[in-house]
């Protein structure tokens, strides 16, 4: 029998490695994640990772966005 399964079943949430709660991104087994600026809701902070077979490789925060051109803050 041939069972045709999805293999999206396969999928599984990202945790933040901060706070090991679910991001908004779910993996495969094969997926590969470099220098992703992970976005967690918790945290609403994000951190750049290094992502493969569902395991953080490697991790550095982000602490400000990056802004473009203008750097400075404007004071209103
Ligand atoms: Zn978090």
């Amino acid at each position: 029998m041939n069972d045709t399964k999805n293999t999206n079943q396969d999928l599984q949430w990202l945790l933040c490695p901060k706070c090991n709660k679910k991001t908004r991104l779910k993996l495969r087994p094969d997926t590969e994640l470099k220098n992703f600026p992970l976005y967690c809701p918790k945290c609403k902070e994000m951190t750049l990772v290094d992502v493969k077979n569902f395991e953080i490789l490697s991790q550095q925060t982000l602490t400000s966005p990056p802004n473009g051109k203008n750097g400075k803050k404007k004071k209103t």
